[in-house]
């Protein structure tokens, strides 16, 4: 049996992750669930997997009714309350397994803490690389743990690399290029002056795929390809000149493989995450994910395209934060954190979300060698920031 922790277990990828496992009981079992505020589901999904740990990571909500609640299911499931008690899930030896699937920075206590205490780490949370990706590998490496990327893409690109990959790197693999491919998000066609009047309902329609907020609007204005280079970067050992992103609105292949000889291995499959998240918990083997095979007679056609850099500035400046190196990334990233939710809130418009993380980068001094205290800082520090600027324009 494998025990796994599915921290942000009421997400869009913690429930289809709870999907999969549900799926093979006598492979997986649910040792703890986290979630941040939404403790009704949370409560429905103890009573449907009978975890032994409970995390509530919001410290403003009062727990004692969802405590007796969960008394009332099975008194021997602990509850624990803070952002400090999923780090202690991540590490906790009964555990083998921890998906990441916590939205934001606010993943990446966890996500270190999996990394560093040897588990098989299934990474959603992206945010985790971006910030500190170089930090987060080391601890990979130190341990000897299993880091496994379900972002759909990297999971394609870890499907269509060759086992031995991470011995030798891209040259000895004989890698030419990493093709990461991206829809362009619901406004790939719209007039680019059109996109000040994008509403969030507008932003959150993604056409292929059925995500949480947060990565809605980043698909949408492209940072989600942005902080995807940063993360396929780290990951893979690549640098941004041997990676490029491609355009393609089907979201049918979900990245290629390029190699010197002329080979291109692309991994395709429905947009459905419960195929990266199979993948990752059953790997090297597969498992069924509830997942229909592509019909290929269905599929009219399978289009590609160059982004625009002026539709998606976002994707640049993620670019340019990855080269320039220090806490660039971790100051976008935040930047774009408090960017996004206050679009989300109506307080901003779509194309400001640009702007503000464009002024962050650029007015913040990039910090390099910090440690994971100095990354954390330089996170609040580019909030701070972000926060004033989006004052400013909402007046
Ligand atoms: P959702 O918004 O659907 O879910 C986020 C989860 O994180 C929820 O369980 C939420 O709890 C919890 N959460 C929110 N804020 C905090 C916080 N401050 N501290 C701890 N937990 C918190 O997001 P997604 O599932 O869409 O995305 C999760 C991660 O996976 C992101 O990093 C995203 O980039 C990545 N990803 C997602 C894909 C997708 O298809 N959705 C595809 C590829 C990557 P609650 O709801 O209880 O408040
Ligand atoms: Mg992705």
């Amino acid at each position: 049996m494998q025990q796994v922790a599915v921290l942000g277990a009421t997400g869009s990828i913690g429930l289809n992750t709870l999907d999969v496992i549900a799926r093979h009981p006598e492979t997986y079992q649910v040792f703890a669930l986290s979630a941040h505020s939404n403790l009704t589901l949370l409560a429905k999904l103890a009573e449907q997997f009978r975890p032994r740990q409970l995390v509530v990571t919001d410290t403003s909500l009062d727990i004692r009714d969802f405590s007796q609640q969960i008394a009332s299911i099975d008194t021997s499931i602990g509850i624990f309350q803070g952002p400090e008690a999923l780090v202690d899930v991540a590490s906790a030896s009964d555990v083998d397994t921890v998906m990441a699937a916590i939205v934001g920075a606010a993943g990446l206590a966890s996500s270190l803490a999996a990394a560093e205490s040897g588990k098989k780490l299934l990474l959603a949370n992206k945010e985790s690389l971006v910030v500190a990706g170089e930090l987060l590998m080391q601890a990979v490496r130190h341990s000897g743990a299993t880091l496994l990327p379900i972002d759909s893409e990297h999971n394609a690109i870890f499907q269509c690399l060759p086992v031995d990959y991470s011995a030798g790197g891209i040259e000895q693999a004989g890698i030419a290029k990493i093709l990461l491919t991206g829809s362009g998000g619901p406004f790939r066609e719209w007039p680019i002056e059109e996109l000040v009047k994008v509403t969030p309902e507008q932003a959150c329609a993604h056409p292929n795929w059925d995500m949480g907020k947060k990565i809605s609007v980043d698909s949408a204005t492209m940072m989600n390809k942005g902080l995807e280079v940063i993360e396929a970067c780290h990951l893979f050992g690549i640098t941004t000149s041997q990676l490029e992103v491609v355009l393609h609105p089907q979201s049918i292949i979900h990245s290629m493989v390029s190699y010197v000889d002329g080979s291109v291995i692309a991994q395709l499959g429905q947009p459905d995450m419960r195929t990266p998240i199979a993948y990752g918990l059953s790997w090297p083997k597969r498992i069924d994910a509830g997942v229909e095979p592509l019909d290929f007679r269905q599929i009219a056609q399978l289009t590609f395209d160059t982004p625009d850099e002026q539709r998606y500035p976002c994707l640049k400046l993620a670019i340019e934060a990855f080269e320039a190196g220090g806490s660039a990334a971790a100051v976008l990233n935040a930047a774009n954190e408090e960017a996004v939710s206050a679009f989300l809130a109506n307080q901003i418009g779509f194309t400001q979300i640009a702007e503000v993380n464009e002024m962050a980068l650029n007015s913040l001094e990039n910090q390099f060698g910090l440690d994971i205290d100095g990354l954390i800082q330089q996170d609040l520090r580019a909030r701070e920031f972000a926060r004033s600027r989006i004052e400013r324009i909402k007046q």
